[in-house]
């Protein structure tokens, strides 16, 4: 690991953290002693879905190891330019959901809002890496057309704030979709899905936390850790801070070969997820999006380790392990046998 590599009086606000954030992939391998070699396929990978991580999420990467597996996570690797054809660019039926511009439902009671197409840090197996932002956002036109549509469907209970990456708006814009929604009655929750106090832990700052803590809605957050090792005391503070604003607090991870296709990993990351009182709540088996193949772990892995955790582990830190089948009325579990 390193440490940060900035100080931070010099990005003291989550905006100029998210403006510094890290683009060239030369700069990335230097700043974490990884061997040149890869540089050439990191530029080709990264013109198709370009490189962003934040300069102090580097601080949770081991240095000189090209298999870290958090590095893994944000790096363009070759193996991203591996067309598979079964991977396709809209692998979840992210557009035949949509309602309006930027509002998506594939399940009854809740509708998704796009909020933002931007993103701290591009995930390489994001499912959405080819999402047409510029004509999906919900966040556009003051939230107008997502809140008419929410607002004639008494059917809708909960609005799940997604993208991108949410919290990329700032407090103002977010503010103003919650004076929206609360005029609506029958909204009762929000939930946020979203990485980025996990890879900005600065965004959780007392602004954010008093916007949380004034709505009247009930509040999950899905946060998105898939390694113990993404885990550092500024999200172990963040987290204690969104408890106090009273979030109900859960993780959603993504099972990735390299990363954390492996009994110990997902123990460790449920035992951490515990210690900082975050219940683990999703395995999702990969979406097929392109360029994410290398991160496919077989459904018959899967179980074997969901199947080992669970006699590991207790039963709320199991998370449930499913995959998205588009068309289905929610996300589709995959039965698990415990293993011995
Ligand atoms: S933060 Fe979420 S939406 Fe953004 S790149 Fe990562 S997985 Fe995709």
């Amino acid at each position: 690991m390193i440490a940060a590599s900035h100080n931070s009086s010099q990005f003291d606000t989550w905006q100029s953290c998210m403006r510094a954030a890290i683009t060239d992939p030369r700069e990335l391998l230097q700043l974490l002693d990884v061997d040149m070699k890869f540089l050439p396929a990191a530029r080709l990978s990264a013109a198709r879905f370009g490189l962003r991580v934040p300069r102090g999420f580097l601080a949770r990467i081991r240095r000189g190891d090209i298999d870290d597996p958090v590095l893994r996570q944000i790096l363009p690797l070759g193996a991203e330019l591996d067309d598979r054809p079964q991977f396709v660019a809209d692998a979840v039926g992210d557009l035949a959901a949509a309602r309006v511009p930027g509002l998506i439902q594939k399940y009854r009671g809740r509708a998704l809002l796009i909020a933002s197409g931007s993103c701290a840090v591009h995930c390489r197996y994001c499912f959405r890496r080819e999402f047409p932002y510029g004509e999906h956002t919900a966040s556009r036109a003051d939230w107008r057309a997502a809140l008419a549509q929410l607002a004639g469907d008494s059917s809708i209970h909960e609005v799940i704030l997604s993208g991108g990456d949410p919290l990329s708006l700032g407090d103002a814009k977010l503010a103003a979709l919650t004076r929206g929604l609360a005029g609506i009655s029958h909204i009762k929750r929000l939930r946020i899905h979203t990485r980025q106090p996990v890879v900005l832990p600065e965004r959780v700052d007392a602004a954010f936390c008093g916007w949380l803590r004034q709505t009247q809605l009930q509040k999950v957050m899905v946060l998105h850790i898939n390694h113990a090792q993404e885990i550092g005391p500024e999200l172990v503070a963040a987290c204690a801070a969104l408890l106090e604003a009273g979030v109900v607090l859960l993780n959603q991870s993504v099972l990735l070969a390299g990363v954390n296709d492996d009994v110990d990993a997902l123990h460790a990351l449920s035992e951490a997820l515990m210690a900082m009182r975050v219940l683990p709540y999703y395995l999702s088996l990969l979406d097929r999006v392109r360029g994410s193949g290398h991160f496919e772990v077989s459904e018959e892995r899967a179980k074997l380790l969901v199947g080992t955790l669970m006699g590991r582990v207790p039963g709320y830190l199991v998370p449930r392990l499913v995959r998205e089948i588009p068309g289905q009325a929610s996300k589709t579990p995959v039965a698990v046998s415990l293993m011995t």
